[in-house]
């Protein structure tokens, strides 16, 4: 059920292995990433960067005069990219039977499910729910049926930019679209409840690019709770009980997403904090049935969804040895400008009031201008790279990045913390050079 990034590649992998498979998808083939998630906001966001390069090319030495951009240019290129993308994920399952219908559980016993799907009924021996997540609408008083209240949806297909924005949330997806809108010179206000903005991200790397945000104009309202939306106004209240209101065309609320548990009523399945609960194989509590990807809500991301699809699959086939997925070692990209870039465990999460492990650790630290082509590059930024080690016994536990291209080299330290490499060991990784990527060894030789 459902062929997003986990439905699809598990569908792929399971036909391949000679299994019958039924791929069932109500919406659009690739779910949320391909068609309102991770590829359009990155098509959407590349244009912007575009734009906004070309309106400061002259520090580079090159003078771009009447840059201009067209957002229906810029839309229209997104949907030819999903077609183009979703070409391709139907070609990997092609040998799969594709129904273009939201399924239904009907019925469950321990070696047959019964599925329906628009007035067909299916019988499977194995069931994969692989249904995703939505956005969250929280209960703010004037959210729903309010037309000047987008989510990432909505943004998303917008026909034309807002004059100004709001965005409640300052999460990866608040963020993101902060990106968006300030690149192409829109007034953004980013309302974010907890006192900082990304409040899984180190702090330090946050701190770099809120302060970098703000010279370009983005204001902040952090520790801000809205208490009503009326029309295009918002209304908050500060920590310090300090009421406040602010007025923009469009209002983005951006503050999470929750797992999609439509179609499956008929099952006695278990459900824990709003997600389906499943074990490390991905193994719901019902003998053949399975669950991979934000329903059931571990860390939602497309390559979190696709690697648990593997493992669920793999676990039907009874693969030897069985795998499993490194949580510990799951890298996560925020694009915004400059790229954020993190893998394990952060300071915040070995030292201090957050700690969620009390590990003596080494921190070390590096500007990204101790790359070469980090400083040819990306003139007037400093970026930073932080290594977390273990004190003890030498082992690399997480690297933080901000700085660009950092998204295109922090699988070099994914890859460490998943093989648990010790500093002497990575130190002897040649990388090559000039690349950004030579920061990930600098920050460890000194
Ligand atoms: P999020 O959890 O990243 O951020 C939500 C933010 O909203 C938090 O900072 C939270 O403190 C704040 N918030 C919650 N309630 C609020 C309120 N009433 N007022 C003001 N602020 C409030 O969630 P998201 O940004 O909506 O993203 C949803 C999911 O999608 C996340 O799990 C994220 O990882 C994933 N995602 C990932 C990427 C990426 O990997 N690049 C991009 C987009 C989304």
């Amino acid at each position: 059920m459902g062929a997003g990034p986990a439905g699809y590649t598990a569908a792929a992998l399971a036909s391949k292995a000679g299994m019958n498979v039924v791929l069932f998808e109500q919406d659009a083939i690739g779910g949320t990433c391909l068609n309102v998630g991770c590829i359009p906001t990155k098509t959407l966001l590349y244009s912007a960067k575009q734009y906004h390069n070309a309106c400061h090319a002259g520090k580079y030495g090159v003078t771009a005069t009447d840059v201009q951009f067209d957002f229906q240019k810029i839309q229209q290129r997104k949907t030819k990219i999903i077609r183009k993308l979703a070409a391709g994920i139907k070609s990997q399952v092609k040998d799969c039977t594709l129904v273009p219908f939201a399924a239904n559980v009907t019925a469950y016993s321990e070696n047959q499910i019964t599925l329906e799907a628009n007035g067909e009924t299916y019988g499977a021996e194995r069931l994969l729910i692989c249904t995703g997540s939505q956005n969250f609408v929280p209960p703010i008083p004037g959210i729903e049926n309010n037309p000047a209240v987008w989510n990432s949806t909505d943004a998303l297909a917008a026909k034309e930019l807002p004059a100004s924005i709001a965005i409640v949330g300052g999460g990866v997806i608040g963020m993101e679209f902060a990106t968006l809108y300030m690149e192409l010179g829109i007034q953004v206000t980013v309302v974010e409840a907890m006192p900082d903005i990304l409040p899984n991200i180190d702090s330090e790397v946050r701190t770099l690019l809120r302060e970098k945000y703000q010279k370009q104009g983005v204001q902040f309202l952090c520790s801000t709770k809205v208490q009503a939306i009326e029309g295009n106004r918002i209304i908050y209240q500060t920590a310090d009980n300090q009421p406040g209101e602010l007025e923009a065309d469009r209002i983005l609320v951006a503050v999470g997403r929750r797992a999609n548990l439509q179609g499956i009523d008929a099952l006695p399945i278990e459900i824990e904090r709003g997600a389906i609960k499943v074990n490390e194989f991905m193994q719901t509590n019902l003998q053949n049935v399975y669950a991979a990807g934000d329903v059931t809500g571990k860390i939602l991301l497309a390559h979190v969804a696709s690697r648990q699809a593997e493992v669920a699959v793999g676990r039907m086939l009874k693969q030897v040895p069985l795998q499993r997925i490194a949580y510990n070692a799951i890298p996560s990209v925020v694009y915004t400008n400059p790229e954020i870039a993190v893998v394990g465990l952060s300071e915040a999460d070995l030292q201090g009031k957050d700690c969620v492990l009390p590990i003596e650790c080494d921190i070390h630290r590096l500007p990204m201008t101790f790359s070469g082509r980090f400083v040819a590059e990306n003139e007037g930024e400093t970026g930073l790279c932080k290594v977390v080690v273990d004190r003890k016994n030498q082992t690399i536990l997480g690297v933080q990045m901000i700085g660009n291209p950092c998204s295109e080299f922090v699988a070099a330290a994914s890859f460490a913390v998943r093989m648990g490499y010790t500093l002497p060991e990575f130190r002897q990784v040649v990388f090559p050079h000039p690349t950004v990527s030579e920061i990930l060894r600098e920050t460890v030789i000194g």
